[in-house]
């Protein structure tokens, strides 16, 4: 179901195009939802799309991933084992402020007359660009361009090409560069769980601040988690106006500010550099000193070399990322076509800003456009980001893996803390321990570590890594066998079979549930690939298979405890509806009254106690239709059909996880208008703001389920097994045709589902063997293949 009218501002004032996001007109309305979608970022460091002078904004957060307070988590009836400490990133020191005064005027957007205005997300170039032509209340015109970027070469590093022309007159201008450390922070809904915590007090205590000509240093650390962080500015102005400037630096602001005669067409043009550097064990003078080093660098280099950098970084990812489609029917439906595909890159390059340089750290589920969840890490990145990552960007996908692997000892201690054996990785989190205050739609969410080896075992297939899967994985899936194992139990009442109780599966509207069909068809898969690994390394890898014997302290009769666990994992069915239950009692409970909830009342989760919820059938997200995408070999396509009928009436999708599932399986049984209809609301999720909160930051996990429900749903790819496989759906009326890359094994294949044929183009690598519906095809290079889809012979 989809509930939520799709808010857009009119399209005249915001153009479609293929590959920017355009606002042609300046829109107060709309700040905070524009901040999110104009954000940049590179997985490392994230700026909002406030405009250049600061303001207006609603929440203009500088952040940095993994950059975070802790604060205690009250809870006024506390217990045994609750996670104790909250973790929040928070807005960071404000680099980007770059304030114009003409003849002492304040150019400021909601009172300048502003006779062109042109702002856009550009994402051939990874950079947010602007035009304006201001006419000041004297009538002196001026033009005012900049274009701002967050480097992805060089992850420190972000800059600002700003340039002011005077068109008429003269006048005195002001361009005042500043930087705001402890801004103030943006008002949240107290009863909207999904938004972050606010910190009452500053949360940067400074260290040191100075300023050398026109570079400026701020210093601060935290008080709780000891991070520290140094920011640093530096400034370039060229113009052959006459001009002065003044430094200014405290604890908390530092400002460069340039006095200039301008003459009419005598261009001023200012660079800002800023660089971002954070520790954990570097003391504030030794960070300073490498915030000055990459400094010297970026401005000896200059800002073409930034941009000529960026420009090469985004095209090499389009490369490997892009999904085109195209409509044969140009003309009638071109426009819409163009919508479309400004929709789909806008998702995959906010993952890629999300994700390029998360190194040591993760994906937050707002990426770093918004601080809503606090910048925690949830499952989202390996069920929904990583599939794109490791099809596209097979590094990023293993820097994400690796930092899950560095979080094992916590995962351990938690698995201790709750009884457990094995390790229990968090349900969310930035420093590896459970950061969730509310158990039962947190830590009860056990299927996290089914998650994580799931996108393991996709990497590993993908990519040929068996070098991480003996050094890393291995590790991780003995210890996540294990914890399911103890977890578990042969249940009498269930004859015999092994039952997993007091869990909470994807839908957080069922909580702490017995036999949540998702976690135990997921325990399962882990049991199944831990004792394949372990045995297949006995038999291969001797030396790897003993020293991970050695950091297990693995006994060689686990393998097979696992094995019987899963051999026996019960799986709810009801035979009556001959369907999957969610859990035990799903079926037990009483319809949800949809007929009678008013439309605004939704997401339920802000207009009903959550027990109202939890004892009605109604569910939040895709629950067991995503069990049936990820496991679409353990299903018959009867099966499928059945559940998705089911379960589709009873899901509000009030998590935005939801569609891009539900247009997968839809795609799969051939009910290709829900396909569409679910397609569209996740390909718009952000940039019509389908679920109302994009003022809060992007939906980084559905932005990575549109490239799934493109290439899984409409593209039928499944990986299941040892082979690449297509199955392409389309409806009969539907005239575009889709092509879309994808990296296997090192090799890129290329895919072009036409009206009457479907091609494969080994673009790079040798030969690779995949098989489109029943039939193996064998590619070599540059020979393309074309064949007929069974619905079109
Ligand atoms: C969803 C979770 C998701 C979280 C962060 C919640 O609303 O129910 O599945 O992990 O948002 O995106």
């Amino acid at each position: 179901m989809i509930h939520h009218v799709p808010l857009r501002p009119p399209s005249r004032d915001f153009p479609a195009d293929e590959w920017s996001v355009i606002e042609k007109r300046f829109h107060p309305e709309f700040l905070a939802q524009l901040e999110t979608m104009l954000a940049l970022g590179n997985g490392y460091l994230g700026m909002r799309g406030c405009p250049e002078e600061g303001g207006p904004n609603i929440e203009n957060a500088t952040l940095i991933n993994g950059f975070y307070e802790t604060s205690p988590i009250v809870y006024p009836e506390d217990a045994y084992g609750f996670a104790k400490t909250g973790q929040t990133i928070f807005s960071v020191t404000d680099s980007k402020i770059i304030k114009l005064f003409v003849d002492d005027e304040p150019f400021w957007l909601p009172n300048a007359n502003l006779v062109t205005y042109d702002r856009r997300l550009n994402m051939k170039s990874g950079s947010l660009d602007r035009e304006i032509l201001w006419e000041t209340p004297a009538g002196k015109q001026l033009l005012i361009t900049s274009r701002r970027l967050v480097s992805f070469a060089d992850k420190h590093v972000a800059a600002i090409s700003y340039s002011v022309t005077l068109l008429n007159g003269a006048a005195s201008l002001v361009i005042s560069s500043e930087m705001v450390a402890n801004p103030p922070s943006a008002q949240t809904n107290a009863n909207d769980p999904r938004q972050t915590r606010v910190f009452g007090a500053r949360v940067l205590h400074p260290r040191t601040s100075y300023a050398k000509d026109r570079r400026i240093v701020l210093c601060h650390a935290t008080e709780k988690s000891r991070l520290t962080l140094a920011c640093a500015t530096d400034h370039s102005l060229e113009t052959s106006c006459q001009h002065a400037d003044k430094v200014a630096c405290s604890e908390n602001f530092g400002q460069v500010a340039f006095t200039i005669d301008a003459r009419p067409n005598c261009p001023i043009h200012l660079i800002k550099y800023m660089v971002y550097h954070t520790s954990q064990t570097a003391s504030a003078e030794e960070l300073c000193g490498r915030a000055e080093w990459t400094m010297d660098r970026v401005v000896t280099q200059g800002f073409q070399h930034l941009l000529a950098s960026q420009e090469q970084y985004v095209d090499d990812f389009w490369r490997r990322s892009d999904v085109r489609v195209r409509d044969i029917r140009e003309e009638r439906t071109k426009r819409s076509t163009v919508e479309i595909q400004q929709a789909i890159r806008f998702n995959l390059f906010h993952i890629l800003q999300a994700s390029a340089r998360a190194e040591d750290a993760g994906v937050p589920a707002k990426g770093l456009t918004g601080q809503a969840y606090e910048g925690h890490y949830f499952w989202d990145t390996e069920i929904y980001v990583l599939p794109f990552l490791i099809y596209t960007s097979p590094r990023i996908a293993k820097n994400l893996l690796s930092f899950r692997y560095k979080m094992l000892p916590q995962a351990r201690a938690r698995a201790r803390q709750l009884g457990h054996r094995g390790a229990l990785f968090p349900w969310r989190t930035i420093s590896g321990e459970e950061a969730s205050a509310y158990y039962a739609a947190g830590t009860a969410q056990y299927h996290i570590n089914a998650d994580i080896m799931y996108a393991l075992r996709k990497y590993v297939q993908a990519t040929g890594d068996e070098a991480f899967l003996r050094d890393c994985g291995a590790e991780m899936l003995v210890e996540t066998a294990r914890l399911w194992l103890s977890l578990g139990f042969y249940s009498d009442a269930k004859g015999g079979k092994f039952c997993i109780n007091s869990v909470t599966g994807p839908d957080e509207y069922n909580t702490v549930v017995n036999n949540n069909a998702y976690t135990n068809l997921m325990a399962r898969e882990n049991l199944r690939y831990a004792a394949q690994t372990v045995h297949s390394l006995r038999a291969t890898a001797p030396d790897a298979y003993n020293a991970l014997t050695h950091k297990t302290a693995l006994d060689p009769s686990e393998p097979d405890e696992w094995i019987r666990a899963a051999e026996n994992m019960y799986v709810p069915y009801d035979e009556k509806l001959k369907i999957i239950p969610q859990d035990d009692s799903f079926l037990d409970r009483e319809p949800w009254d949809f007929r009678n909830t008013p439309h605004d009342h939704y997401p339920l989760l802000l207009f009903y106690h959550p027990l109202n919820i939890y004892r009605k059938q109604v569910i939040k997200q895709a629950d067991v239709v995503l069990a049936i995408f990820l496991l679409g070999d353990s299903f018959s396509p009867e099966s499928k059909k059945r559940n998705f009928e089911f379960y589709d009436p009873l899901t509000t999708g009030d998590s935005s996880l939801s569609s891009c599932v539900e247009a997968i399986i839809a795609a799969e049984i051939g009910n290709m208008e829900k396909a569409i209809r679910y397609g569209i609301a996740a390909l718009l999720m952000d940039l019509a703001d389908v679920g109302g909160n994009v003022r809060d930051g992007c939906h980084i996990a559905s932005m990575g389920g549109t490239w799934m429900m493109l290439t899984y749903g409409f593209g039928g790819m499944r990986d299941d097994n040892e082979m690449l496989s297509f199955w392409p759906r389309r409806a009969p009326e539907d005239n575009a045709i889709l092509r879309f890359p994808v990296t296997y094994r090192s090799q890129m294949l290329e895919v072009e589902i036409g009206l009457e044929k479907v091609e494969y183009t080994l673009r790079d690598g040798e030969s690779l063997a995949i098989r489109h519906e029943l039939e193996e095809i064998h590619l070599s290079r540059e020979n393309p293949v074309a064949v007929r889809p069974v619905s079109r012979r």
